[in-house]
């Protein structure tokens, strides 16, 4: 590290369970965010403040202004620029040490070639296509997917590994077997999201990448973490794998 990174860095390396061994391992780290949205913001944000030297960028929309209430990567001027160009230069700004590249829109055809070039990958997308097809190119290369969600004042959160516990770890279609029938999905561009609750998911989900990357704390995999932000509550239930699954179970 140069002394400007010592500096950057200064509060990471005093803290014991990161220190210097541990920045190295954030500025090796090459992460996939998928989704440059309201959930992409700040895990954008805190995975290029911290530092992460590789941050891979998938989105195919251009920012609206109906975005700008909870994307807060982006400014009034970025409105009708392509989402990964902005965030570019948004992250550059923050910080300059962080390469990033742009994909585009995660689909079955492309995720397991994207999927293999980074370590880890987060989600916060808004349709269960590519959810699934992160789910399975994450299982097949044996890669850990951060999961969050967002809807009205709610979040949900989820780590996904279960190739490390077969048959006792879920995946994604663990949880979600099936694309629930349209009327039942919680849709920000249908039943409206507060922009704050997108900041608070965004944010637990950057800190669960933070923490497998450096292999520290509780990991999240096997829970489900609930956010009632009207309630102003936490909840966790465990997850188990269902060993009827389609996509990791016995028969999948
Ligand atoms: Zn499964």
């Amino acid at each position: 590290m140069t002394p400007e990174e010592r500096e950057r860095y200064a509060r990471h390396i005093l803290l014991r369970e990161v220190g210097g061994q541990g920045q190295q391992k954030l500025i090796a780290a090459r992460v996939l965010v998928v989704g440059a949205g309201g959930l992409g913001s700040p895990i954008l944000s805190y995975l290029a403040a911290a530092g992460v030297g590789t941050i891979g960028i998938s989105d195919s929309d251009v920012v609206s202004l109906s975005n700008l209430q909870r994307q807060t990567l982006f400014r009034s001027e970025d409105v009708g620029r392509e989402k990964t160009g902005a965030a570019q230069e948004a992250i550059a700004r923050l910080n300059p040490h962080v390469n990033v590249i742009a994909h585009p829109r995660m689909t079955d055809e492309n995720a397991a070639g994207v999927v293999a070039d980074y370590d880890l990958i987060v989600e916060g997308v808004d349709n269960f296509a590519a959810r699934y097809a992160l789910n399975r190119a994450c299982l097949s290369a044996k890669k850990p997917l951060v999961s969050a969600a967002v809807g009205r004042f709610e979040g949900q959160l989820a780590t996904f590994k279960p190739y490390e516990k077969p048959g006792a770890l879920p995946c994604y279609r663990c949880l979600v077997p099936e694309e629930p029938p349209r009327d039942e999905q919680v849709n920000c561009a249908e039943e409206g999201v507060l922009g704050a609750v997108t900041g608070v998911m965004g944010t637990l989900a950057a800190m669960e990448v933070l923490k497998e990357l450096l292999g520290v704390g509780d990991s999240l995999a096997g829970r489900l973490m609930i956010y009632d932000g009207l309630g102003a509550s936490f909840r966790t239930v465990r997850l188990n794998a269902d060993p009827a699954c389609a996509d990791c179970g016995a028969h999948g």
